[in-house]
């Protein structure tokens, strides 16, 4: 089996991120690899547009904190240091891909709800990151 050095598990900071954190770290542990962790937040004009008409930066302010807050926390109790913990705002897909890329890591891990039917059709977050990653990507079953 080849081995992983540098292993980037993205959680969308959900009760569900620690089931995928959880492989991650397994990991990371038999491959005494090194274990970044990324959240992505969606800006809320990207989201909405021109559709609300009204200032959206406090409310995308608090969105950060409170990502900040949690994203420090999760980290912390799977002893991911603070230069390991990256919180970006884009789209997922993209900034996940850029991110692995810019810290060498050789190894994505993302969680996956094996979507059916139309949700299939929609797509989704693992899906986006295995289609264009320039690195192995590991989707963990979540939510069955
Ligand atoms: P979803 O497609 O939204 O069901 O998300 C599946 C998985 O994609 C999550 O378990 C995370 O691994 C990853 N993911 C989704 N949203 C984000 C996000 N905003 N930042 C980082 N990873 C995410």
């Amino acid at each position: 089996m080849s081995e992983y050095s540098h292993i980037l598990v993205a959680v969308d900071l959900t009760e569900e991120s620690m089931q995928v954190t959880k492989r991650a770290c397994a990991l990371r542990n038999a491959f005494a690899a090194e274990l970044s962790c990324v959240h992505v937040i969606e800006p809320l004009s990207l989201a909405y547009g021109g559709d609300i008409p009204m200032d959206l930066s406090t409310i995308q302010d608090q969105i950060q904190e409170t990502a900040k807050t949690h994203l420090g926390e999760f980290a912390s109790t799977l002893s991911i240091s603070a230069a390991n913990q990256h919180l970006i705002f884009g789209r997922p897909e993209t900034e996940i891909h850029a991110l692995a890329e810019q810290i060498g890591a050789d190894l994505i891990v993302v969680g996956s709800h094996g979507r059916t039917g139309l949700a299939l059709l929609l797509g989704s977050t693992a899906n986006g990151v295995l289609h264009g990653a320039t690195c192995d990507v590991l989707a963990v079953r979540v939510g069955t």
